[in-house]
């Protein structure tokens, strides 16, 4: 069942919480695609008998969900992915993690994830490679790569991830599933790990668009302990549109070129034809400062993480080494062996851009290019009311491929990072399959325009037909 049909079987006294949750826990206990970090199975089978057993069951009714182990809870160890909080329990749960519990979801495991969501394909993960469930000897994509695994695989019908320059609507795509980032400052981050806080956002991955709307819209909204978070103006609603008369929507040319598969453009020639069926008018459009989006991302996302991390010392969290015989021998032990390789690399570039004498050529030239992306959207939007690009140039890659090339990796992010950092929704969803694995599709809109984007991914998921469903897995 998807999460909307689970929630309307729960109330109607269909079923129980607790059937649901078991369930699910058995599918997590065969998880040979890695997606799990860390479950409790009692706690989350005594969550639901509780709901099943309250007078009222709550509006979500006790469907379960898993977690982004980037994403604080208290009850659940918390590690990003990274050796250096191995064992951690936070003091507190995320705010987007408590609304949702305390709507009726059940929250079943913490999902893997490239250590501090620095990675695509979550092989940086300190603890497990995660499979991709249409074909196990591929990625999943990342950094959230193992909240998509769980979904993709039926393990959960939904699941929480974090996207910074493209973890939510790349590992959708490569898993066949939705996922979305909101507008920056929907979602409260507090107790989201932090990476590149100018960026980071929390989302829904789920198997429908209805389903990413809902879990969506349990999470927007102001929360007075994240400053960047908003009030949202209007509630997100389920979407229902079937048609697309009068809408205008843009591909964007420079992301239809050069490095995108064959068989992903004809995925997405293919979805264009669908949405002309459902009456919207497709142009093309530019967006000229795109090819500048990955080289800026890699200085103002390094430069932000290298101030986050810092507060890794051993000594307010995690791992500590206890026989340094001094205090910088301690820093050096603790960090040296508690951040991977990737994490090590930029701290070193976020540290480099931002020294003095280079934070003018590099971080401060890099925000001036955020700026000119962020117009060039606002140009777009001007004629258009969608933007339209593959979500990923390519589909799932083998596990292994990209490992020993940090730029191809990086690549990976082309066409999700510009709408990251110019702070836009966007979504992907599946659109078909090459060499039968799945291509996403990514809508953008304007900052704001959740439901219209909703509304649209919702008319086209329709029109497309794609089955959600790898093929072996029951
Ligand atoms: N793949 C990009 C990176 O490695 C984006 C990751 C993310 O969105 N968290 O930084």
């Amino acid at each position: 069942m998807t999460a909307e049909e689970s929630v309307r079987a729960l109330h109607a006294g269909e079923t129980a919480a607790a059937d649901l949750v078991d369930a699910a826990l058995e599918r997590v206990g065969d998880d040979r695609w890695g997606a799990f970090l860390a479950v409790d199975a009692e706690a989350a089978r005594e969550r639901a008998r509780a709901i099943d057993a309250a007078p009222e069951r709550p509006p979500l009714g006790g469907v379960p969900i898993a977690i982004k182990d980037a994403l604080s809870t208290r009850d659940l160890t918390t590690t990003a992915g990274s050796r250096i909080l191995e064992g951690f329990r936070p003091l507190y749960t995320a705010t987007c993690v408590e609304r949702l519990e305390r709507a009726g979801a059940v929250v079943i495991g913490k999902t893997n994830m490239d250590e501090f969501a620095m990675g695509s394909s979550t092989e940086n993960s300190a603890y497990q490679l995660t499979r991709n469930p249409w074909d196990e000897a591929r990625v999943p994509g990342g950094s959230s790569g193992g909240s998509a695994a769980a979904v993709a695989a039926h393990q959960a019908p939904w699941a929480l991830g974090s996207d910074t320059g493209g973890s939510i609507r790349q590992p959708a795509a490569l898993c066949g599933i939705v996922g979305m980032q909101p507008t920056y400052g929907a979602v409260s981050r507090y107790g989201l790990i932090a990476f590149a806080s100018s960026l980071d956002q929390v989302g829904p991955f789920a198997r429908t668009v209805r389903d990413a709307a809902l879990l969506l819209s349990q999470i927007v909204g102001r929360d007075e302990m994240d400053s960047t978070s908003l009030e949202w103006p209007e509630p997100i609603r389920l979407p229902e549109a079937t048609e697309l008369r009068g809408l205008r929507v843009g591909v964007v040319d420079e992301l239809m070129g050069e490095g995108v598969e064959p068989g992903v453009r004809a995925a997405v020639d293919a979805a264009l034809g669908r949405i002309e069926e459902l009456g919207g008018a497709v142009e093309r459009v530019s967006l000229a400062t795109s090819e500048y989006g990955v080289a800026t991302y890699y200085l103002i996302a390094p430069a932000e993480c290298s101030s986050n991390l810092a507060r890794f010392d051993g000594i307010r969290y995690g791992k500590r080494f206890e026989d340094a015989t001094d205090i910088l021998e301690h820093y050096e032990l603790t960090r040296g062996s508690g951040f991977g390789a990737e994490a090590k690399r930029r701290i070193m570039l976020g540290t480099f851009a931002l020294a003095s004498g280079y934070y003018d050529a590099y971080y401060l030239r890099a925000l001036k290019v955020r700026t000119l992306i962020r117009r060039d959207f606002a140009a777009a939007f001007e004629r258009v009311d969608v933007i339209v690009s593959p979500t990923s140039p390519t589909v799932a890659f083998r596990l292994g491929e990209r490992v020993q090339d940090p730029l191809a990796m990086y690549l990976s992010d082309v066409c999700t990072i510009p709408s990251s950092l110019a702070g836009l929704p966007a979504l992907s969803i599946p659109c078909g399959l090459s060499q039968g694995l799945p291509v996403g599709l990514q809508l953008v809109g304007p900052a704001f325009s959740e439901n219209r984007l909703l509304d649209v991914a919702h008319a086209l998921e329709a029109a497309i037909g794609f089955d959600a469903h790898p093929p072996g897995i029951p």
